[in-house]
């Protein structure tokens, strides 16, 4: 029997992050207050609306497993709040990276959806991190609204406000924006309008860093659809003269490779506990968990057998993702 209540997964790889150890202090469910169209995991079953609805895990648990995985995984760029739900609707999680980092040195971030920033206790959990990526897809409320589709009461307004308060606290504040485009017309936040209601946020917000992208894996939503390569160059380029070539990262698709050394214990579960967070292409797979080709496929043709996991076909390939 899996288990999948496991906190630490990964490490995965990350496009901003290089090999990234995941903490999920929400899980093993899906629980998050958006339901974002382009969501890699799926449609939010359970969309709740604040901290008080959420069971997180304690800094306890945490800690005993980030230790355990301390001793097998070598190479780490980052230790990352993430993974099936928004971190920050858990409010230990300032406690918990003030004891991460009395246990290792290596950097630790948060990727949050924003929408608990407006609160100064969420601020405050979210300052005693490194780095904090938050995701900002939108400067009006009505994209706000159609992309992000938040619980009721927040508000975009609410966001960028609190966003510029964290910018001052202390945290590297990035902001991430994943520019989408839909079968059909709508929603995008990649129209000329909505571009310059984006930039104006971010204007407002004074990050250390914005990056740009689209949509890489499968979203919630089969009508939602990457934005071209020749569009995304043409946001970029809006971006950088606003606040500053040096200070936007335009990212297509790529990883970096490290070797991390990682000492197996059940290869199957480390596969599945991996799916159960990020979908991913089998050479995703094998390239974060170090697993060869030859094995992986007897691993992938076992948990599809047995319904644990399904494929996906995305416009970039196959990806596989938990049940
Ligand atoms: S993309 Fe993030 S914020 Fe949006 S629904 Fe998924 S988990 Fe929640």
């Amino acid at each position: 029997m899996l288990k999948k209540q496991r906190i630490i997964y990964g490490p995965v790889p990350s496009r901003r992050l290089g090999r990234s150890l995941g903490i999920d202090i929400i899980g093993p469910e899906k629980t998050c207050n958006f339901d974002c169209v382009y969501c890699q995991l799926g449609h939010t079953d359970k969309k709740v609306s604040g901290p008080q609805d959420v069971c997180g895990v304690s800094t306890e648990e945490v800690l005993v497993e980030l230790k355990n995985h301390l001793k097998k995984v070598k190479h780490l760029d980052y230790i990352t709040f993430s993974g099936t739900g928004e971190p920050t609707l858990n409010l230990a999680l300032g406690d918990m990276i003030r004891n991460v980092k009395k246990i290792t040195n290596v950097p630790v971030c948060v990727i949050t959806n924003s929408s608990l920033i407006d609160r100064m206790d969420v601020r405050d959990n979210l300052a005693q991190a490194d780095l904090v990526v938050a995701t900002l897809e939108a400067g009006d409320e009505k994209t706000f609204m159609a992309i992000n589709r938040p619980a009721s009461g927040i508000r975009l307004d609410d966001i960028i406000k609190g966003l510029k308060a964290l910018g001052v606290m202390g945290p590297r504040l990035e902001i991430e924006i994943l520019f989408v485009d839909s079968k059909m017309d709508n929603p995008t936040n990649a129209s000329e309008q909505a571009v310059n209601e984006l930039i104006g946020a971010v204007k407002i917000i004074d990050p250390d860093m914005v990056e740009v992208f689209t949509v890489s894996r499968p979203p919630a939503e089969n009508f939602i659809i990457p934005v071209s390569r020749q569009r995304l160059i043409q946001i970029a380029q809006k971006f950088d003269e606003a606040l500053g070539r040096e200070n936007v990262r335009l990212v297509f698709k790529g990883l970096r490779r490290k070797n991390a050394g990682i000492k197996h214990g059940n290869k199957r579960n480390e596969v599945y506990d991996l799916l159960v967070r990020r979908p991913c292409t089998a050479d995703q797979i094998s390239f974060t968990l170090e697993i060869e080709n030859k094995d992986l496929v007897d691993i992938i043709d076992d948990l599809l057998g047995k319904k644990e996991i399904v494929e996906i076909t995305a416009e970039d390939g196959k990806y596989y993702r938990a049940v």
